[in-house]
């Protein structure tokens, strides 16, 4: 007797394909993990900009580094982002804000 494939459609229906021999699959169903792994490998990870929801104008003026800091504080307390991070980010405000004022 032809055993056929155990996955279930979404729609509650049963695959009719045969499964394969000594697995519970059809072919289609035994690999759609290995396509959905290879799949992932060529997903592009969010950007840390989308990641943390921080978008940075050119910080050459007082008011694009307050405002730096205002969305890296917002992302902090949102916790979008680490304070091992933030901590970076903060000192390359500071940095940005030095040589604002120098100039
Ligand atoms: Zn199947």
């Amino acid at each position: 007797m032809l055993a056929l494939c155990v996955h279930y459609f979404s729609n509650r229906e049963r695959c009719q394909s045969p499964a394969c021999k000594g697995t519970r699959f059809c072919y289609w169903h035994r690999t759609a993990l290995d396509r959905v792994a290879r799949r992932d490998k060529f997903v592009q990870p969010p950007s840390p900009a989308a990641r943390t929801g921080i978008h940075f104008a050119p910080l050459t003026s007082p008011e694009n580094i307050r405002d730096g800091v205002e969305q890296l504080n917002a992302a902090l307390l949102a916790k979008r982002i680490d304070e091992k991070r933030a901590s970076l980010v903060l000192h390359g405000l500071q940095i940005a804000a030095s040589l604002v004022r120098r100039s």
